[in-house]
């Protein structure tokens, strides 16, 4: 049995690699179990609280009207870690930049599209078929949520042609 310390939070003797370790080799006060438990309890308040005050769970700042968790940057961000699975803060922001630049319209339909009511991201070419650009933001555009559901693993080509719709495309 290596070296023992005690955890001041807990009480308990335990050894080393039950801390944590900072710089220099020297650990953590407190045991993983007691930091880890702090941590999320500390996370869990600021929730809650967040929840209560009605701003972003994220960053503290306003939500937007139609999402009771985030402010319009997380949730664009919540929904790229859904459609991509990427919580890449570059991402978000080139993904709500595409939104303003398609003029909050659905490119198919010319609807209005709103985050937290029909924004949905969608894979011009489905990741189910063309794993390879699942994360090629190129192959990602904003559509509502109808054409989403409709359009399923088509292709763009071959949804417009199922469909004999236009594509309006981006109005700027
Ligand atoms: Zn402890
Ligand atoms: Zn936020």
């Amino acid at each position: 049995m290596g070296e023992q310390k005690r955890c001041p939070k807990c009480k308990a003797e335990k050894p080393h690699s039950d801390f944590y370790s900072i710089k220099n080799g020297r650990l953590t006060g407190w045991c993983k179990k007691c930091m880890v438990k702090y941590i999320g309890e500390y996370n869990r308040k600021r929730r809650q609280t967040r929840k209560r005050d009605k701003v972003c769970r994220s960053c503290g700042n306003p939500t937007i009207p139609n999402s009771s968790h985030f402010c319009e940057f997380h949730y664009v961000a919540s929904k790229l870690r859904y459609a991509v699975g990427t919580k890449c803060n570059d991402y978000t922001q080139i993904m709500l930049d595409r939104l303003k630049q398609q003029d909050y319209k659905c490119p198919y339909t010319g609807e209005q599209i709103i985050l937290g009511i029909n924004a949905h991201l969608d894979h011009i070419k489905p990741k189910s078929r063309f794993p390879e650009l699942a994360t090629d933001l190129n192959n990602i555009e904003w559509v509502s949520a109808v054409i989403n559901h409709a359009k399923a693993d088509m292709t763009k080509e071959e949804f417009l042609s199922q469909y004999r719709i236009t594509y309006i495309g981006n109005p700027n």
